[in-house]
Formats: structure tokens, C-alpha cells, sequence
């Protein structure tokens, strides 16, 4: 699309609906509602610390990643059986599919769920089949991505990665994710070098709360293909130039940034400066049970906060197609769509 059509504000929130994306950067664990926690915990017969929903959302209140990730793992400890696995993947894939998105890349942890005896088949086989009936069923198309957690070993992750291979069909790429500053991507040289010799695809979380450093390392010694996040690029010039020149993807989650008290306002977000800038980022929901909105909420939030408009939200949603590991021709088909989309707002 050479020119994006003229649409007039008050559409916009329905064209942020309506208009075709991918998400890239979410975490299955991460979309387990409150209620669905219990009904787990109450089908697998799990003690929660939380005595009802409400106190649990209460809960939800986090100062940085850290108070997020305490609570996160505790949310985990009732998926126990494939069937879990399976009813997460299935609940957030529909709120996806009510968002437009064609494709989601999904991130699981399967070292939060193996350290609590539960096998890395049952993971996977859950997520996986849950991929494929939505994909039957509902026309989204779904893939895996195996992250490593960062505050654990290396040699933790290698054993993940070993553990995993018998099932290397199943999941498309690897991804590193949790608590950021202290776990630099150094740490993990190794493990990221024998998954690019296996030909998996490479990402990884960088510049979220740690230095553009991490974003540098993660891009020169992992060899990553996306970075999670980014927006800490900002503070180093020569990296954003390096990002625009080789349009690295920024897999960036607005409401996240706000909930984990990244950015203190979301007018005050550097999403809007970032794409000006030419960097190819995008919208993501990350956590999206946790952060207050699945990935249209994200979209429409941010719009409303920061003033952007029909060209931007056209590039955003054309950035997360492009960005995703599919083929070329299933990437210009969904552009296609989008094109059509905005042509159909214009005109109606
Ligand atoms: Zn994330």
C-alpha cells in the first residue's frame, strides 16, 4: 500500500480491531486468567496462597519484573496435566482470534513447569495439539517458541534444550525470557549457538528494564533474529541506528511496560518515537492475564494515549506480519489482507 487511506479518528479504535496482525511476543503462562487458575487448581486438587479470584487479581499490583514474576510462577504451579496446557493454549487463542490476530509466535517456559515433575512432553504435547485444533478450527495460524529462563543456569538450559529435541517439530525457535538485570545474554553463548546449528529460530528478551548493552549482546553473541522489548535502545545512538539499518524487529508489550512500571505514563511511551525513528517495532500483549489487556487492548490503549493514527497503526500491524518466522507467501497474503482492511475503512 503506497498511501494509507484517510480515516477519520472516531473509526480508529474499530479499525485497531478490525485490521489483520500478528503477536509475536506473548507468554502462554502469562494469559491464565484468575479464573481459569481455579478451576485448575480446583481440577488438580492445588492449595493457591490466594483464598478467592478477587484476591488474586488484588494481587496483581507489581512495582518491577520481579514482584511480576513472583506471582507469575505461582500462578503456574496448577498446570499439571497436558489437558492444563491444553485449555490455557485453547482460552488465550480464542481471545486472539476475537483480536484479528492471524498469527501468534508463542512463547512457553517449560523450565517452570519441568523443576515441578511435570514432563516435557505433557508441555509441549498440550501446547502443540491446542496450536493445531485452533488452527482447524478457527483458521489461526499458531506456533511455538521454547524460551530458556535466564535466572537459571545455562547448563539448566542446555538440559531443557536436550530434553525438548525428541519433540523439535513441535516448537519453531527459542526465546529467553524472566528476570533480566544480573543475566546478561553472555550467559547463554552456548546454548543459543548449538539451537542456531540445529537450525532453530533465535530471539531473545533484551532492554526491557537492562542497559542497551543486553540489546548489543543479545544481537552479536546470541545472534537473534528479534529482540523482546528494546525500548531501552534509545538511550544509545548507535544502536538505534544499527536497529534501523538492519531492521532488527522490537517486539515491544506497551501495557507491560506500564504494569511493571517501565514507563510511568503510556503518553510518555517511546513506541511512537521509536517507529518515527524507522525501527521496526511492534504491539504485543506479553502477559496479557497480568497486564490489564490481550493485545487489541495494547493497541487501543497506547492509540488513545500517545495520538497516533491511520499510518502508524497500518505500519505497526504490517511490522508484527512481516517480523514473524512464517513463509513469504503466507506473510503477502496477510498483508494483502491487511491492505484490504484499511481500503474497506476508507471507503465504508
Ligand atoms: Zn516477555
Amino acid at each position: 500500500m503506497n498511501t494509507v487511506p484517510r480515516i477519520e479518528a472516531s473509526r480508529l479504535p474499530a479499525l485497531l480491531q478490525a485490521m489483520p496482525k500478528a503477536e509475536l511476543h506473548m507468554h502462554i503462562e502469562g494469559s491464565l486468567e484468575p479464573e481459569l487458575i481455579f478451576a485448575l487448581a480446583q481440577r488438580n486438587g492445588v492449595q493457591l496462597a490466594y483464598d478467592s479470584v478477587e484476591a488474586l487479581r488484588a494481587a496483581y499490583a507489581f512495582t518491577d519484573l520481579q514482584s511480576f514474576l513472583d506471582i507469575y510462577y505461582a500462578g503456574a504451579s496448577v498446570l499439571l496435566h497436558e489437558q492444563d496446557f491444553y485449555d490455557m493454549a485453547r482460552a488465550y487463542l480464542d481471545r486472539a482470534v476475537a483480536d484479528n490476530v492471524v498469527h501468534a509466535e508463542i512463547f512457553f517456559d517449560p523450565q517452570t513447569h519441568t523443576e515441578r515433575g511435570v514432563g516435557m512432553e505433557t508441555v509441549i504435547n498440550g501446547l502443540y495439539r491446542a496450536c493445531r485444533d485452533a488452527q482447524i478450527e478457527q483458521g489461526i495460524s499458531a506456533s511455538l517458541i521454547l524460551s530458556f529462563l535466564r535466572h537459571l543456569s545455562e547448563e539448566s538450559a542446555m538440559q531443557t534444550l536436550e530434553a525438548a529435541l525428541p519433540l523439535r517439530d513441535r516448537f519453531i525457535g527459542v526465546g529467553l525470557d524472566s528476570s533480566e538485570l544480573g543475566n546478561p545474554p553472555e550467559k547463554f553463548a552456548r546454548v543459543f549457538a548449538r539451537c542456531k546449528e540445529l537450525g532453530l529460530r533465535l530471539v531473545a528478551h533484551a532492554g526491557e528494564e537492562g542497559p542497551p548493552a543486553y540489546i548489543w549482546g543479545a544481537l552479536d553473541t546470541l545472534q537473534v533474529e528479534r529482540i523482546d522489548h528494546g525500548v531501552q535502545s534509545e538511550k544509545d545512538e548507535r544502536l538505534m541506528q544499527r536497529l534501523v539499518r538492519e531492521q532488527v524487529p522490537l517486539t515491544v508489550c506497551p501495557l507491560s511496560n506500564l504494569k511493571l512500571c517501565v514507563v510511568k505514563d503510556l503518553a510518555e511511551h517511546n513506541l511512537p518515537r521509536l517507529l518515527a525513528a524507522g525501527l521496526k517495532v511492534m504491539i504485543n500483549s506479553d502477559d496479557p492475564a497480568y497486564f490489564g489487556g490481550y493485545v487489541n487492548e495494547n493497541y487501543t490503549q497506547l492509540f488513545a494515549a500517545t495520538g497516533m493514527g491511520a499510518p502508524e497503526a497500518y505500519q505497526l500491524a504490517r511490522n508484527s506480519l512481516e517480523a514473524s518466522f512464517a513463509d513469504d507467501a503466507q506473510k503477502a497474503e496477510w498483508i494483502a489482507r491487511l491492505d484490504q482492511s484499511f481500503e474497506q475503512f476508507a471507503q465504508s
